[in-house]
């Protein structure tokens, strides 16, 4: 197996943290980049990952030039980036009549712009090299909308309308484009949904469960591995059946 470089943004939440250990599992080195002075966070992240080689670099990716001088200093240090997983998000959730410019503008930043600007970074080393592999991870509720999340629907919808295009410009390069939309996943994100709404959702699921985060990082190693080069502009629901579609 070849070791590949992998550079997961959001990488120390609640998703962010199993996708890196499936990828360190899978041999990769891997670099996760999230929001820095969280000195706390990250050494719970190391915790987490029991002796895997993970290093951590601080980024916003919010800020194109701080992610191109990442981008650029880890292409230095590494030789490449092989594997891009885009899994930086946030809700401001609100009902539109309520929502004001910020919570609009912050969540598209983050969850939309955050991917064009690291993906903006790396394509060309992966194209030159012939090989890459992105995975933006998206939502079902950008699939199905969701009251209260005008903005965070909008994002993870526009998230996939990117893979697909971003898919096609680079397919013959040896580079794939893919999105993953969990359904909902126990992570922090989801912790913070009241105790009786997330009863209800959970009663929705036909699973009869809420995911783990292990349940979508099985699903990055999957589009990350190097076979899987005929699989690109796909969006992959991880959802336990909650939404099906064909
Ligand atoms: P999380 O809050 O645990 O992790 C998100 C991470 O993104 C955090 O570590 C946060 O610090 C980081 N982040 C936020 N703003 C950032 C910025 N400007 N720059 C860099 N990092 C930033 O949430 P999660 O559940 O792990 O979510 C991961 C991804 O999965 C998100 O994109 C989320 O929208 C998506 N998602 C989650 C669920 C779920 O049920 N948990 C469902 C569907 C989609």
């Amino acid at each position: 197996m070849t070791q590949r470089i992998a550079l997961v943004s959001g990488g120390i939440g609640g998703l962010g943290t199993a996708i890196c250990r499936a990828l360190a599992h899978a041999g990769h080195r891997v670099i996760a980049v999230d929001l820095g002075g969280r000195d706390e966070r990250v050494a719970g992240f190391h915790a987490a990952l029991d002796g895997l080689d993970v290093s951590f670099a601080p980024l916003d990716v919010t800020d194109f030039d701080a992610c191109g001088a990442l981008v650029a200093r880890l292409e230095a240090e590494h030789g490449g980036i092989d594997i891009l997983v885009n899994a930086a998000g946030i809700t401001r959730d609100a009902r539109l009549v309520k929502m004001d410019k910020r919570a609009w503008d912050d969540v598209l930043s983050v969850n939309l712009d955050g991917v064009f600007n690291l993906c903006r970074h790396v394509v060309d080393g992966m194209a030159a090299r012939g090989h890459g592999r992105i995975v933006n991870i998206s939502s079902i509720n950008g699939q199905t909308g969701q009251f209260g999340q005008t903005n965070y629907a909008a994002a993870k919808a526009g998230m996939h309308g990117f893979t697909m295009s971003l898919a096609r410009e680079v397919a013959r390069k040896g580079v794939t484009v893919n999105s993953i939309s969990p359904g909902y996943i126990d992570t922090e994100m989801t912790r913070a949904i009241r105790e009786d709404v997330r009863e209800q959702i959970v009663a929705g699921i036909p699973t009869g469960r809420m995911g783990q985060p292990d349940d979508i990082a099985r699903a990055v190693a999957f589009l990350t591995a190097d076979a899987s080069d005929y699989l690109t502009g796909v969006n992959l629901p991880v959802n336990g059946g909650l939404f099906m579609s064909f």
